[in-house]
């Protein structure tokens, strides 16, 4: 759909229709999600997208690497916010109109989103949270570099450790034949 056709269409809608569709779009294609998808496959990750089956649909999924990416918004995921005493960080500012409304709200997005990971690492899955302020123009390549760092990371230690012969064991079984033949 072209954004003109979306203008057009949105003229015959409700305010309530018209929100739910801006919602959509937003939901779909938000940027600091193209940001990070661009980062990895510039770099050679292959992902799937809003995996449905899995807790918390996670935005990105590595099926090779046993990884699921969250790219969680500062503000709705309350980033550096302390799920005790609940009080503002440098990157989620809970307003202070409604400020028990805000609190409830951010602490429960917080809880759903420690119990979806843990339900996924439970299911084998490693969960890596990339946050919105760690894509800013300054911070963006780092961010990404050390993406691809862990999730190579991930997959040496998921791979690496097999494929290592054991030369301590192989000498052992050559030199057990000799002692039982010592002791005959
Ligand atoms: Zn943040």
């Amino acid at each position: 759909m072209s954004p003109l056709y979306i203008c057009n269409h949105m003229d015959h809608l409700t305010p309530q229709q018209r929100h739910k569709t801006m919602a959509a779009i937003r939901n779909k294609n938000t940027k600091p999600e193209i940001i990070v998808r661009k980062g990895l496959w510039k770099r050679g990750f292959r992902y799937r997208l809003n995996h449905k089956r899995l807790p918390g649909h996670p935005d990105l999924v590595l099926r090779k690497y046993r990884t699921c990416i969250f790219i969680n918004g500062c503000f709705w995921h309350g980033h550096l916010v302390d799920s005790i005493t609940m009080e503002s960080s440098a990157c989620c500012k809970i307003p202070t109109t409604n400020h028990d409304f805000w609190v409830a709200k951010i602490r429960r997005n917080k809880e759903r989103d420690k119990e979806e990971q843990r339900k996924l690492a439970e299911m084998g899955w490693h969960c890596i949270t990339v946050w919105e302020c760690e894509l800013k123009p300054s911070k963006r390549e780092d961010t990404l570099e050390s993406l691809a760092f862990t999730l190579n990371h991930i997959w040496l230690q998921d791979h690496g450790a097999k494929s290592i012969p054991y030369p301590q064991l192989e000498e052992e079984d050559m030199q057990m034949p000799m002692a039982a033949e010592n002791e005959l």
